[in-house]
């Protein structure tokens, strides 16, 4: 319990980074009379707090100054990094390597530093720092560095919708029996399906935020966004972007789904409806869309139109998202496997298959999100690699508008919608205008992309126009987001 060295507690300071709530500085310098010995840094946490961050900087490492890390909350032990880490983190939902999650107990916390070895001579000032987050910025995931994987616009292929152990995911253990199965493996599979970004989607719970955190740095091409698949009597809804669990007990503590729908866009996160079309009943519990009362739909960013294989008939989400566009409410369409066990290549829901295309200013958390909410996404049924629809208009005076965007188009004006595929083979390209479908001529481009136009003059009024791609066979295998007419901005 004792210092063994003057501590300088400097008055709360304003951080570096650029988000952050508020910063303790814990300085001293060590001797050589500390070699072996372990300090206490003691430092008050306030009611309300949700995360701690602590870093250690000196630089003695020249002259093999060594100094361990660990920290100690009310109750005693919370983490110990030794020399591996110079920053670490806790909060009530993850927590660094070495350090536990949980519940942060106000009172008096100590930083604990371990000094295996310095030499007799050796002087080697350090700086603590003791970053204090609160609730409000926690759930608005303020305490998060921005994190960037790969930077550049492109198409990033990604899939929204996958449980594990934190869930109702199962595979086949060592000896082949069915037990929970472990997040790491579908990243993994993920990984091998060549996307760039998965979200996790579990029911009702949170606990695999801390190990996304922990997995990320390790998937450096693989950007992991933590979700939560709402999962109600009334429906289920993936909310993309989640900081902690979101309240889910429709009808029961939740009147109804417009309090998350503030929640959740007020946070940066999004929801999205999924499977719409499911029949609810014992087989799949509520997974229809039944809300018992009204829904602001406006407040809904996107809807799940093709989730595992059901891209064509009854139980497609397609009808269910044309019918929204109908009403005016703009919605991207997206695509989700819903996998239960990524061991399973060849069930109906392997990881990756339906891929989202999403075109991204860089491949992050916020970027992806952004750019789901803009609406340049294409969802690839099969996760054809290489395969890629883009669609945009052009109008008489040359201006060009793309999937997601939207142009203003006075009635008697016309204007040319140009399809573009890439495609391993020929398929069937259709411009899909207000619900009712246009079959195309396709064309061949110089560069092998499979292309298509339709010429199509303005009234004036309303109007969504978007294209997809079909097999021989008329099966859904590319579905595209409308370029808007005439919206109301
Ligand atoms: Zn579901
Ligand atoms: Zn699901």
């Amino acid at each position: 319990m004792r210092a063994l060295l003057p501590v300088v507690l400097a008055a709360l300071a304003a951080s570096p980074c650029a988000h952050a709530a508020q910063t303790l500085q814990l300085q001293g310098t060590l001797s050589g009379k500390d070699h072996q010995r372990y300090l206490e840094l003691p430092f008050t946490v306030p009611d309300g707090t949700a995360r701690v961050d602590v870093t250690l900087r000196h630089d003695g490492a020249g002259e093999r100054t060594v100094i361990d890390l660990g920290l100690l909350d009310t109750h005693g032990f919370r983490g110990w990094s030794g020399g591996s880490r110079r920053a670490v983190t806790v909060s009530r939902y993850d927590a660094s390597g070495g350090y536990l999650p949980g519940a942060l107990p106000a009172g008096q916390w100590k930083v604990l530093l371990g000094i295996p070895n310095i030499r007799a001579g050796a002087r080697t000032p350090y700086t603590v720092g003791v970053t204090l987050w609160d609730e409000d910025e926690v759930q608005a995931g303020r305490d998060r560095a921005p994190q960037v994987l790969r930077e550049g616009p492109a198409w990033y292929r990604g899939d929204l919708h996958m449980h594990s152990t934190h869930s109702d995911g199962s595979c086949s253990s060592q000896q082949g029996n069915k037990v929970p199965c472990p997040l790491f493996l579908s990243l993994q599979a993920a990984a091998r399906q060549g996307l760039d970004f998965v979200a996790v989607t579990e029911h009702n719970t949170a606990s695999h935020l801390e190990e996304l955190a922990r997995h990320q740095p390790w998937f450096d091409r693989l950007l992991l966004i933590p979700g939560m698949e709402v999962t109600t009597f009334q429906g289920h809804a993936n909310v993309f972007g989640i900081n902690g669990p979101l309240p889910f007990r429709l009808g029961d503590t939740l009147p109804d789904w417009n309090p998350l729908l503030r929640q959740v866009n007020d946070s940066g996160a999004l929801l999205s409806i999924n499977h719409p079309a499911l029949a609810s009943g014992e087989a799949c519990m509520g997974c229809g869309w039944t809300p018992a009362r009204p829904v602001d739909m406006d407040a809904v960013a996107a809807v799940e139109v093709v989730n595992a294989s059901q891209a064509d008939g009854p139980r497609a989400g397609v009808g269910f998202w044309e019918q929204q566009l109908q009403q005016g409410r703009r919605m991207t369409a997206i695509g989700g496997s819903d996998s239960h066990d990524p061991g399973a290549a060849d069930g109906p829901s392997p990881i990756g298959r339906p891929a989202t295309l999403v075109h991204a200013p860089a491949l992050s958390r916020d970027a992806i999100l952004a750019a789901l909410r803009q609406g340049r996404v294409v969802v690839d049924v099969r996760n054809v690699a290489g395969s890629r629809l883009d669609l945009w208009l052009r109008d008489a005076g040359g201006q060009r508008t793309g999937m997601g965007q939207q142009l203003d188009l006075p009635a008697g004006q016309w204007a040319t919608a140009h399809a573009e595929l890439d495609y391993p083979r020929p398929l069937r390209i259709e411009f899909v205008i207000d619900g009712r479908r246009h079959p195309a001529t396709v064309e061949t481009g110089e560069d092998g992309s499979q292309r298509a136009s339709l010429r199509w003059r303005s009234d004036g009024k309303r109007h969504w126009l978007r294209v997809d791609a079909r097999d021989g066979d008329g099966s859904l295998l590319m579905l595209g987001n409308p370029v808007y007419v005439n919206w109301p901005r």
